[in-house]
């Protein structure tokens, strides 16, 4: 582990300090926003934008859906989305946008561990149960289990990009945060489509999995062609490692910031977004990068995880 990645974390400010910079509420003020009772959607960041967004139509269950529970929604997770633009696309470091993302980190960790300890509660019958429910289960570092592929559909062997996990490429330069400006710390996962379509022979499009469980910190949405490298993407976060994990080129995404996502859920559909990714020389694919916020937010390689990581969908 090099030195050189591990510096003193003297960026972290006072959380009082960083809720004053955001003109956000006190963590008093959001704690309640995150109880068992689920609040209303966060408006979503460049939802003004869908509209003309050159992505595939949603799925029909985007719509057909009930909307999902947000047990770990909260303002503080709106200013992440600004925060990592600046950091990964537009390649500039400010120590305030990482301290964003480490605060919305800690507050996940902090609902993680919340949902974790609360009672289960049927939807239908409100009265705690007994017997831990699907949705509360513990995601402990003792629950790390095999990974889902997040490919739906395809095996690990025949979408990952490069011999022996060689797509991805270390990078050596990193100064600040994952930026891929040098090397890319990331791996490609190819879809077989036909015609760059997106679709397979039966027309069934590629759904992104939730590799283990997790929340929804950021959703970027309403990508245009004049847009940048990551298209449509999405940051999940992975209690059970403390990681963060970054799915980009979508074509849509079903899922909204401070959403538990199960490992395997769709988080929605693999598409071509991306000023890279749009390109004919491009086959289709997601782009997916593991951060561990824990080394200062430097890209790690989960190559064993994907190469062992196990096929659903049909
Ligand atoms: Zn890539």
């Amino acid at each position: 582990m090099s030195l050189l990645f591990a510096p003193p974390r003297a960026r972290r400010l006072p959380l009082t300090a960083l809720l004053t910079i955001l003109a956000l509420p006190t963590p008093h003020a959001w704690a309640d926003e995150t109880s068992a009772s689920a609040p209303a959607p966060l408006p979503l960041a460049g939802t003004a934008e869908t509209s003309s967004a050159p992505v595939a139509p949603a799925p029909a269950a985007d719509t057909a859906a009930p909307r999902p529970s947000l047990p770990c929604a909260s303002p503080l997770l709106d200013a992440v989305l600004a925060a990592h633009e600046r950091l990964c696309h537009a390649g500039t470091c400010v120590p305030e946008d990482l301290a964003v993302l480490d605060a919305a980190v800690d507050f996940l960790k902090t609902c993680a561990a919340r949902q974790s300890a609360a009672p289960a509660v049927d939807i239908a019958d409100p009265t705690p149960s007994s017997q831990p429910s699907q949705s509360t289960r513990p995601m402990t570092r003792a629950s790390r289990s095999r990974w889902i592929f997040p490919v739906s559909r395809m095996r690990p062997v025949d979408s990952m990009g490069g011999p022996d996990g060689k797509g991805y490429l270390k990078n050596r330069r990193v100064k600040c945060y994952a930026t891929a400006r040098a090397g890319h710390p990331a791996h490609d996962l190819f879809v077989r489509d036909r015609r760059q379509s997106g679709r397979d022979r039966q027309g069934r499009a590629f759904e992104a999995l939730a590799v283990e469980a997790g929340y929804v910190m950021s959703v970027k949405r309403g990508w245009t062609e004049d847009g940048g490298a990551g298209g449509n993407y999405l940051l999940l976060y992975l209690p059970a490692r403390n990681w963060v994990a970054y799915y980009a080129h979508m074509a849509s995404i079903s899922v909204e910031v401070g959403q538990r996502v199960e490992a395997g859920e769709s988080l929605g559909v693999i598409g071509r977004s991306g000023r890279n990714a749009k390109q004919s020389r491009s086959p289709t694919h997601l782009h997916f990068a593991i951060w561990n916020p824990e080394n200062n937010w430097m890209p790690l390689d989960p190559y064993s995880l994907l190469r062992n990581a196990k096929t659903i969908g049909d």
